[in-house]
Formats: C-alpha cells, structure tokens, sequence
C-alpha cells in the first residue's frame, strides 16, 4: 500500500512537472507572450507554491493527498486540453489562471509533502536504521501526517546509528553499517521526476526529496533486522558542495546523469534555463530550430557553445504536422533539461550513444538579421547544392515591421518581386508557391489584387524562413571578428559560428530627429501597434509626410474611440504620392541600376534627390482613403482633424503633462504651436554602422552616417582578404541607387551575392540576356553602333 502510494504521489508529480515544462513552448505561441514573461510567472508561482510548502505540512492526511493528486493529474490535463484547442487569447487566459491557481495550490500541497519531509526532519534519508523498535520513531513531518500514513518500507535516518547523513555522503565503512528494516527484496524507487526535482521513498510514513536521499548515498534496506545497503549514486552537488568524503567524491563525482537537486528553486531555475535554451535551439515559436532539423537530418551539428553542441536531438524525425511538431518542441526543451544538469554535460548514462557526431563547421555565409533581404539570399542559396548558410535573427519568429502591420496596408510592390522569382522562378519559395501551398492561389487570382497585402506578404516570408533549413530565430548577433581566415560569429546566448563570409542585413533604425527627445508621451511609428497608450479623446500630432505617417493617420480616422484632435504635420510642401508608371517602374530593374552606377557622382547625387518620390511618396489608394475619410469627416460637420503640410518642427517642449510643439511654415520665420498629448513621430528610418561590427570598424570603408562603402557585387570594402568577403543589405543607396532599400531588386541582388562568394554564373543577372535594352538611361556603355543605341531608334523599331 505504502509503495503504490508512494508510486502514484511520485506519478502525479512527474505528471504535473512534465505538463509544466512541456506547455512553455506551446504557452509562447498561442498567447504570444514573450517566454521569459511565462518563466518569471510560472517560477514565480513555484517559488510561492514551495514558500507555502510548510504552513502545509502537519495538515495532511492521506485521503486528502490523494484528491490532491486527482486534482493535480485533472488540472494538468485540463491544462494540456487547454493550451492544444484554438481560442481566444484572452480566454485561454482566464481559463489557464483559474487551472494554475487550482494547480499551483494541489502541487503546493504535493511539494509540502516531499519536501516537507526532508526539511522537517532536518536530516537526510539515509542510514536506515532497522527493526521494528525504530519504526514509527523517526522524526516526522507532524504528528498527524505521521498518523495519517501507513508504515513505509523505509524510513528516516537516525543518529543513533553513526549514519549522520545530513546531505553529506555516508562514509564507504559506514555503508554496512545500518540495519536493515523489512522486505530485503523491495528496490528503492528513486525516480527522476522532473529535470531539475525528483522524489525518492523514505522514512516511515514520509517522502524524502532525493537531495537528501541521495545524500545518503545508500540504498535503503530490503530486509527487516539485516543490514543491507548499497551505494547509489551520490548527489553530485552535495560531493562537490565539499561535504562528501574523498573516497566518496572519487566513487560518485563520475555518476551525473541524475537529476538530484531536489528542490523547487531548482525546478524554477531549470524551467528558466529550459525557456532560454528552447529559444537558442530555436524550439520555440516556429518548432525545432535549424540546428536540430541539422542534428536529426544531416548527421552533425554545426555550432558551438554552452548547451548547444552536445544536446542536439538526433531521431526527432522530419516535422511533418503541428502534432509532430508541437510534440518535437516539448521534446527538444525536455532533452535539453537533461542536459541541463549541474555540469553542462548530458548526463552520460543517459545520454542515448548514437547522437550524431559534433563537429565545427565552417559556413561559407552566415548572415545577420532575417528581414526580406537576408531571407532572400537565404531562399536563393537554399538551391545552390553544397553551399553551407546560416541565417541568424534576434526575433524569435520572423516579423516584417510588425508595428505598422496596420489593417489593409498593401504592399508597395508586384507580389512577382518575392524573394526569388526575378532570378529564380522555378523556386519551391516563390510566392505564388506559397499561395498554393496554402490552397489560396485560385482564390487570390480571383481578387484581382495588383499587389498582396502586407500582412499576406508578410506570412508568406514567414512561410519561407520557417521552412528553411539554414535559418536560426531567437539569437542576437553581439559581435564580429576576424582571424584571417575567416569570421568569427558570436550571439548573445554564447553561440558562435564560423564563416567564409558576412551578410549583414539587420536593416535600418528609427530615425529620430534631433528635436525628438525621448518622452513617455511620444512613439516613433515603428512602434505603432505595440502602443499602450489610450488615444480616446487625446490630442495627437502625427510628424511625418511619408507612407507610414499617412496610414497611421488613416488608422486614427477609422478608430471606434475618436481622438480628441488630430494634426498631421510634414516637412513636405504637400503629401506627396508615390511617382507610378512603366517608366518609374525602369528605375527598379537592373539595367537601370547598371547604367545610374557608371554616372559621375555628383550627377547619381542629382538623379536620386529628384527621384525621391518614386519610392517615397504615399501610395495612391492610402492618399485617397485618407481623402475620402476626411472629406466624409467635415461632411458630419467634424473639424478635428488638422493636416499642416510644409511645416519643419523645430522643438518640442514640455509644459506638465502636455507636449507643446513648435513648427516653422515654409518660407518664413514666424513660428506656429501646437499642443499634443501624444506625439507620434513618422519620421523614417536611418543608417547606422552596426555595433556587432565594432571590432572590425578601423578595416573597413563606410559613410559619415554609418552607411558601408559597397562595390559592385555588394561587397562591403575593406581591408581583408578578398575570399572572406562581407556583403552589406540596404546599405547601397548611394552605390546602387534608389532601388537599394526596396523589395522590388532584393531577388536580383541575392543572385548577384551569390555568383560573387561562389565565382560561379549560378543565377543570370543579366536579365536582358545582352539584348538591347528598352530605355537608353544615362550612364549605359554606349554600343559602336550608335542607330543601335538611341530610344529613338528602339522606338522606331517597335513602332507597327
Ligand atoms: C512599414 C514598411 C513597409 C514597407 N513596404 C515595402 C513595400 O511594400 N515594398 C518595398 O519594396 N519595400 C517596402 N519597405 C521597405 C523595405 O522593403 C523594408 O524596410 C525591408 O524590411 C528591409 O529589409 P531588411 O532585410 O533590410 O531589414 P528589416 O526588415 O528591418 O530586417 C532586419 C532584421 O534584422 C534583425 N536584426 C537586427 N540586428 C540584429 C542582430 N544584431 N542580430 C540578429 N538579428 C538582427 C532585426 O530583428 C530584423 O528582423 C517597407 C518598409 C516599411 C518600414
């Protein structure tokens, strides 16, 4: 009875141990709340379940431990039923508090009685000292647990036996020196509960912690009235804690492998660590990262780094569906908690013995930041046979812009500008591939849609850079060096990779002006949607006259709960739409590029300010939309809304809780005012020079504003060897012209990327294939045969 008791309070444990650790990944996703927020909660509560722990104890009587551990195993299936069924976030919410707090209190009342135990008899498991005269006389956790239980096979510890076992190990002459108690045939059960805790039999009528059992260093009796004991593997951290004796330490320091820390606190730790590993191995969010895909699929790993090399998962098989995949997340965060234990190592007996061999592979690219640039290099080179890539992003799910993800917002470009199709129509990560592999390509087709929406674009990257093999989430590149031979990586989890070669593509930062000095009651646009602010019935200025500061704009005239005002001030004489047309649509091919790069300077200087509403401007429909808004606005006879245009702010003071802006009107002195209790500042995007750059600053070229110095094939220059090249994204608008921070040639420069580091014609990126091009752009080498060379003469050519 004793021992089924002991099994099922043991089995409950691990049960409700197992559903916490195994809902962390599956928590982050499906109420998008960053995982140490969930780790901080749930250690929190464990902390608080193991603090109450011994106002428990003494009020226990076995009958109510068993509905406590019903309840335990009914609230973590609850739990599981939960997390896996589609709802609402915030439902799911109020559904999980309620099941935590029912849990929380059923595994408090658990944990009072396992670790009540050890800590109210303040001696550890161990030296069981026999016969029937001790039994029942040990310390107990109080008197009416000790009434409560049955008589258990073993029990606690007594000095008077010499086997002063308080978490030290028992001394090797003294192993033989305890009696045995009854049933010399019965194991001991010491069962790894969860990777940080686990539970062990002991004592008369209570449960010991394994901390104090494996103090012992014994295992306990099997015969009433004969001394049997035998050596268990010692804590490793009580050995090393210094307390254990030479011999013992020499016995048992080679034994990790069990998890026998034994204590809430560790439970909380290991669900902490487990939340960061599960992000550096990427098994969070978009399931196993790359590295484990790496590990199972291709027979080695590739990084190294604590944690990272020597707990891959080798037989978690392909994902082939969420079940699989949610499955292959529980079990990546599972095996790296055991591999979590004390000294970094797996545990050696555990660890299965045909892992895949680890070794240091060297990338031929590693590339910084996954936006739509680096990803498309990613796709293209997904296709190149050999060619070793990783992909490295400090999100852990890919995102574009998601703060200005604003309802409705389009993309600016043909959906056939997608990360390979300009190159490499034939590739599996087109977007028309994704629109068939999500069964909407007839259904698209039929919207009569010239372009995607941003956020169907933005799913479709997503699709793309979770599927590929070479991309890794959730780590932040910190630093760059190099050795000669090439680049050393290093994240801020410790990992670090080597490569051939860079591509830097962390994109742009949030320009904000010298005027704008931060202030709680101001956010730049990127920021948008991630705001806490309430915009009910406040004044709020919007500075900017570009496309974001237009579909913010657009986005405060549709919301339920109105503003008290809105002003939309621009720097700009008017708000400027996009240039359109076929032959604006040239500037962003690549003969154009050719021919702007072979212009003198100051004459490509002269050319791009004059194109800046080509790629600047506010698209037609967002223009209209607001026009239209705002027309049927004053119809209602609303005045609210304020657009000031040719307006330069100048500064922004503070007078309490309001914000006073100060602007000048175009052509004059006289200043204009206005006040804000909320400003929100469209004021674009900046270069900068990337700090993970840092160490390699002095070697190479770039721009007073941070900006590198590429050349032709985005290379950045420096002074390095010429086969370690560094390529640079959205660094190029002054080497390659207006197109450079646009999607439109992203395909196309991959391609170009990729000849360069291979030396091989892999993509065309000649796309007129030599033939004459259409528009005969300043700058273009000019042909010997000058009828050939004039648009009038293509002209003519095409005329009927
Ligand atoms: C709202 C908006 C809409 C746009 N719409 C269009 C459009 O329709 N058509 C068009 O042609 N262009 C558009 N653009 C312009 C351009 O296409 C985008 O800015 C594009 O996102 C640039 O891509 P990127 O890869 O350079 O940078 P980003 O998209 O900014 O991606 C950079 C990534 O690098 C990561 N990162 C940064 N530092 C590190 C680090 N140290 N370690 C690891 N990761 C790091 C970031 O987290 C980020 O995910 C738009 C721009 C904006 C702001």
């Amino acid at each position: 009875m004793g021992m089924a008791f002991l099994w099922a309070v043991t089995a409950g444990y691990a049960f409700q141990q197992t559903a916490l650790i195994g809902m962390l990944p599956v928590l982050a996703l499906h109420l998008e709340l960053p995982p140490g927020q969930i780790g901080l909660a749930i250690g929190a509560g464990l902390i608080v379940s193991a603090a109450l722990a011994p106002l428990l104890v003494g009020f226990m009587t076995r009958r109510r431990l068993y509905l406590t551990l019903a309840l335990l195993i009914l609230t973590s299936l609850a739990l599981v039923g939960l997390l896996l069924a589609p709802q609402p976030v915030g439902a799911a919410f109020v559904i999980l508090l309620a099941i935590r707090c029912v849990q929380g209190k059923a595994a408090a009342v658990i944990l009072a009685i396992t670790q009540g135990a050890s800590v109210a008899t303040a001696r550890p498991v161990a030296a069981l000292a026999g016969g029937a005269a001790e039994a029942g006389s040990g310390p107990g956790i109080g008197g009416g647990a000790d009434r409560a239980f049955d008589p258990f096979v073993y029990r606690i510890a007594d000095d008077r036996h010499g086997n002063r076992c308080r978490g030290q190990c028992i001394p090797p002459d003294a192993r033989d020196a305890g009696r045995a108690v009854r049933n010399p045939a019965r194991p001991v059960p010491a069962l790894a509960v969860s990777p940080g805790l686990a539970l062990s039999g002991a004592g008369r009528g209570r449960l010991g912690s394994v901390g104090t059992w494996n103090a012992a260093c014994t295992k306990p009796p099997t015969g009433r009235g004969r001394n049997y004991r035998r050596p268990v593997p010692c804590s490793r951290l009580s050995c090393a804690a210094g307390r254990a004796s030479p011999a013992d330490r020499a016995r048992h320091a080679h034994r990790p492998g069990r998890c026998d820390l034994g204590h809430g606190a560790v439970v909380a730790g290991a669900v902490a660590a487990a939340i960061a590993a599960g992000r550096r191995h990427g098994c969070r969010g978009g399931g196993l990262g790359p590295d484990d895909r790496a590990a199972s699929g291709a027979g080695h790993a590739i990084e190294t780094g604590p944690g990272a090399s020597e707990c891959r998962l080798a037989r978690l098989g392909p994902a082939c569906g969420p079940w699989r995949r949610c499955w292959r997340r529980l079990a990546c965060l599972a095996a790296w908690c055991i591999c979590a234990l004390p000294d970094g190592r797996c545990a050696g007996p555990d660890r299965p013995a045909d892992l895949p061999e680890i070794s240091m592979t060297r990338y031929d690219l590693l590339g910084i930041g996954i936006g739509p640039f680096n990803l498309s290099l990613a796709a293209l080179a997904d296709a190149v046979p050999g060619l070793r890539c990783r992909f490295v992003e400090r999100r852990p799910r890919f995102a574009w812009h998601p703060g200005l993800m604003i309802r409705g917002a389009m993309m600016q470009t043909s959906f056939l500008k997608d990360l390979v199709t300009p190159v490499q129509p034939t590739s599996r990560w087109s977007f028309t591939n994704y629109l068939v592999e999500s069964g909407r390509f007839f259904d698209f087709m039929a919207s009569r849609q010239g372009s995607a929406s941003r956020a169907e674009f933005a799913d479709y990257m997503g699709w793309a850079a979770h599927g590929l093999d070479s991309t890794v989430f959730g780590d932040h590149i910190e630093s760059v060096s190099h050795d000669g031979q090439g680049f050393t990586i290093a994240a801020a989890s410790g990992r670090t990779w080597h490569s051939r070669a860079i591509s830097i593509g962390n994109g742009l930062q949030p320009n904000l002006p010298d005027f704008a000095q931060p202030g709680p009651d101001w956010l730049h646009a990127s920021r948008w949607l991630d705001r806490k602010i309430t915009l009910a019935g406040r004044r709020i200025v919007v500075i900017g006259g570009g496309q974001s500061g237009a579909e913010i704009v657009l986005d405060l005239l549709s919301l339920p709960d109105r503003p008290a005002r809105i002003i939309w001030i621009s720097r700009r004489s008017s708000y400027w739409t996009l240039q359109d047309g076929a032959f604006i649509d040239q500037f962003f091919a690549p003969d154009y590029v050719a021919a702007w790069r072979q212009q003198s300077a100051p004459a490509r200087h002269a050319v791009l300010a004059e194109q800046k509403y080509a790629s600047d401007g506010i698209t037609q429909a967002t223009a209209d939309a607001i026009y239209q808004a705002l027309y049927e606005h004053r119809r209602q006879g609303r005045r609210d809304v304020l657009l000031r245009p040719g307006r330069e702010v100048r500064a922004i003071r503070r007078r309490g809780a309001r914000q006073l802006i100060e602007s000048r009107v175009e052509g004059s002195e006289t200043p204009e005012y206005c006040e804000a209790d909320l400003i929100v500042r469209a004021t674009g995007y900046r270069q900068t020079f990337p700090d993970f750059l840092q160490p390699l600053a002095g070697r190479m070229q770039h721009q007073p504003d941070g900006a590198l110095t590429l050349n032709e094939s985005y290379r950045v220059i420096w002074d390095g060897p010429q086969d370690t090249p560094i390529y640079a994204m959205n660094h190029g608008r002054r080497s390659h012209g207006i197109a450079d921070p646009q999607i439109s040639l992203a395909a196309w420069r991959s391609a170009v990327i990729l000849n360069d580091l291979t030396g091989q014609t892999l993509f065309n990126v000649h796309p007129g294939g030599g033939t004459e091009p259409m528009i005969d752009w300043p700058g273009r080498q000019v042909a010997s045969q000058p009828e050939q060379c004039t648009i009038a003469t293509a002209m003519r050519r095409s005329a009927p």
